[in-house]
C-alpha cells in the first residue's frame, strides 16, 4: 500500500489478562491497511511464538546495545524483560501508508505520547477484577503468586487509564472490536488529518 500520507499511530495497551492481543489480531485480520508493530523482547518466546512474527526475540547485550543506538522509539522493563518499539520498523510501515498498532504497556504509551503527540492512545478495560483474576487463573500457565502480581500490576496499569484517549471495555469480543474499529475510522477523520486535504481542495481553481 503505497500513498503519500504517512500512516497514524495508535497505542493499545491493557492490563493483561484483558484480551488485548486477541482484538488486535482480530483487527488485523479484518483490517488490510493496519500493521501492528512487531516488537523486540529480552524474554523467552513461549510455545508457538515465532521470531519476527510475535516479537524480534534478542539477547540482553543485543537489547541495550540498540538502547544504545537509539534504535527505539520507547523502551520499557516490563515483569524483569526488556521490550521496545523499534524506530526503524514503525517508520517503515508508516512510510507505506499502513495506519501502526503499538501494542504496549502503560509506560512505553506515557513515552510514545511525549513523542508523538498526535498519536491516538486506546486503553481497553476488563468488565471486572473478577473477570480479570477468572482469566488470569483459567490460562492454567501461572502459580498463584504469579497471579497475584499480575492483579496488583494491573491495578496500577488500569490506574493509568484516564492518560488515554479512549476507553474500551472488552465485554463481548465482537462488540470490542467494533468500538475499536469505530476508534480508528474516527481517528482518521479529525481535522489535524484532514487538514491537507481542505487545503487542496480550497487551491482548486474553480
Ligand atoms: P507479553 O510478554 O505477555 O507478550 O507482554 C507483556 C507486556 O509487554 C504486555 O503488556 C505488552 O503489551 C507489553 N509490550 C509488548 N511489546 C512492548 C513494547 O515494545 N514496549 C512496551 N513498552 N511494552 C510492550
Amino acid at each position: 500500500m503505497q500513498t503519500n500520507k504517512k500512516g497514524n499511530i495508535f497505542i493499545i495497551s491493557a492490563a493483561s489478562g484483558t484480551g488485548k492481543t486477541t482484538l488486535v489480531s482480530r483487527l488485523l485480520k479484518n483490517n488490510g491497511d493496519i500493521r501492528v508493530s512487531i516488537s523486540h523482547t529480552t524474554r523467552q518466546p513461549r510455545e508457538g511464538e515465532r521470531h519476527g512474527v510475535h516479537y524480534h526475540f534478542v539477547p540482553k547485550e543485543e537489547f541495550e546495545s540498540l538502547i544504545r543506538q537509539n534504535a527505539f522509539l520507547e523502551h520499557a522493563d516490563v515483569f524483569g524483560n526488556y521490550y521496545g518499539t523499534s524506530i526503524a520498523g514503525v517508520n517503515e510501515l508508516r512510510g507505506q501508508g499502513y495506519d501502526v498498532i503499538l501494542e504496549i504497556d502503560v509506560q512505553g504509551a506515557e513515552q510514545v505520547r511525549r513523542l508523538l503527540p498526535e498519536a491516538c492512545s486506546i486503553f481497553i478495560l476488563p468488565p471486572s477484577f473478577a473477570i480479570l483474576a477468572s482469566r488470569l487463573t483459567n490460562r492454567g500457565t501461572d502459580s498463584e503468586e504469579v497471579i497475584r502480581t499480575r492483579l496488583d500490576k494491573a491495578r496500577h496499569e488500569i490506574g493509568q487509564a484516564p492518560l488515554f484517549d479512549y476507553i474500551v471495555v472488552n465485554r463481548d469480543l465482537a462488540e470490542a472490536e467494533a468500538q475499536l474499529g469505530a476508534i480508528i475510522r474516527a481517528h482518521r477523520q479529525t481535522l489535524a488529518r484532514q487538514q491537507n486535504f481542505i487545503e487542496h481542495l480550497l487551491s482548486e481553481n474553480f
